[in-house]
């Protein structure tokens, strides 16, 4: 064989393996190979086995140092494209006013809907750029980025071009959702806005491409499962993937409505109940969890153990936004993940890469494969544990995206 690039001198090569997501005591089997190499062929893996095994040819050689190799990571849910901050609600939280009462008031995400209506593609672009930068650096190669600050069909479809001129420019995999966040603060326009959104905001997101999924915040406070149902009607009548922000501060239903009309993930899940764990585990749709939320918001945290030990497929992501996890590391999550939500080192690798990527659907992200995009991280030290063990220094040193490294600590 002849490769592009070989990478030798690898202590650990560590993957999950298929494209199927993992479920239940799946979430635990990984492929180590100790001692190993990996080419690269036309940006895709072209081998990975022991070194020793490794009989061809490559144009460069790449010496790993005897470090670990882990997959690249994939963030199934970030808000990344937005203006303005929210500092002053952190303020205020830190003396005590709930997140939920900043919303009723007005503030909260209301404040960031304000903000992002007023500026130009261009700026959001600008804006977003250095956060893509951060979650690259931590280890992700594919990234979800939701709008949703639009709160009108056109200042929508501007976030999701912002988004879309975001991926021309990012060295990270980018994987566009239609969020349909908070409803107008007038009740009397909800019905409104929803038959926009149905009939307006969701065909023109497909007609031009703009998004892959469309997503709907079920919750007191934002849409009802009612008004979700038939938002994510319109969406699948498109042909497009349906996925929910749903159980976060209440049971609100919208994990029922996710799984019977076979949404691809449903995430949050703080509020989940022993039945609703029940009725997930049953069922093909991934339970996305956020445990940036759980450690900023200082919220109870999503039964992560308890949806694994059931036979779930869970998936987790960053949910970087500047109200509830201003988190700008995928590794971070994973760490946090492992002490807040009970998962193992090997699950959690298995969350934040191969059921990640099934959370959005994707078959060819998250896992070292040949055939698949060259995605990888080299880490720092040589056991691939250090990806979850670390807390506030980066385990990772080099970031590979399609056969190139786009990123090195060296
Ligand atoms: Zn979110």
């Amino acid at each position: 064989m002849r490769a592009d690039v070989l990478v030798r001198g690898i202590s650990q090569l560590v993957t999950a393996q298929g494209a199927e997501p993992k479920r239940g005591a799946a979430m635990r089997e990984l492929r180590v190979v100790e001692r190993a190499a990996l080419a690269i062929a036309d940006g895709k893996f072209a081998w990975v086995g022991p070194q020793r095994d490794w009989s061809g040819e490559a144009a460069s050689i790449v010496d790993a140092g005897g470090r670990a190799v882990v997959p690249g990571l994939v963030d199934p849910h970030t808000h990344a494209v937005w203006t303005g901050d929210r500092l002053a609600d952190f303020e205020a939280r830190l003396q005590g006013v709930a997140y939920e009462e900043i919303l009723a008031r007005g503030g909260g995400i209301r404040s960031t809907i304000r903000a992002t209506a007023a500026a130009t593609e261009e700026q959001l672009v600008a804006l977003a750029r250095p956060r893509i930068a951060a979650l690259v650096r931590s280890g992700a190669t594919t990234i979800e980025v939701k709008s949703g600050y639009g709160y009108s069909v056109e200042a929508e479809l501007r976030m999701l071009r912002a988004i879309h001129a975001l991926a021309a420019q990012a060295p990270a995999w980018i994987v566009p959702t239609l969020l349909i966040h908070v409803p107008p603060a007038e009740a009397a326009e909800r019905e409104e806005y929803v038959k926009a959104v149905c009939e307006e905001m969701i065909p023109a997101a497909a007609r031009e491409k703009l998004a892959q999924a469309v997503d709907v915040f079920v919750e007191k406070e934002a849409w009802s499962a009612a008004e979700a149902e038939r938002m994510l009607t319109a969406a699948r009548a498109q042909g497009l993937r349906m996925k929910l922000h749903t159980e976060q501060f209440h049971r609100v239903g919208g994990l029922e409505l996710g799984v019977r009309m076979g949404a691809t993930s449903v995430d949050h899940l703080e509020a989940c109940s022993e039945e609703q764990i029940a009725v997930l585990a049953a069922s093909a749709t991934v339970a996305t969890i956020l445990p940036g939320v759980t450690l900023h918001l200082g919220l109870p945290a999503a039964p992560g153990r308890k949806l694994i030990d059931a036979g779930a497929a869970v998936a987790v992501g960053t949910d970087l936004n500047p109200g509830s996890s201003p988190l700008y590391s995928m590794q971070m999550a994973l760490a946090l993940a492992v002490r807040l939500n009970g998962l193992t080192a090997q699950e959690a690798l298995i969350a934040g890469t191969a059921n990640a990527a099934a959370a959005l659907g994707l078959r060819d992200a998250g896992r070292i494969e040949v055939g698949l995009p060259a995605d990888f991280s080299v880490l720092h030290g040589a056991d691939w544990r250090e990806l979850v063990y670390a807390l506030g220094v980066n385990p990772v040193r080099d970031v590979w995206i399609g056969g190139q490294k786009v990123e090195s600590a060296a």
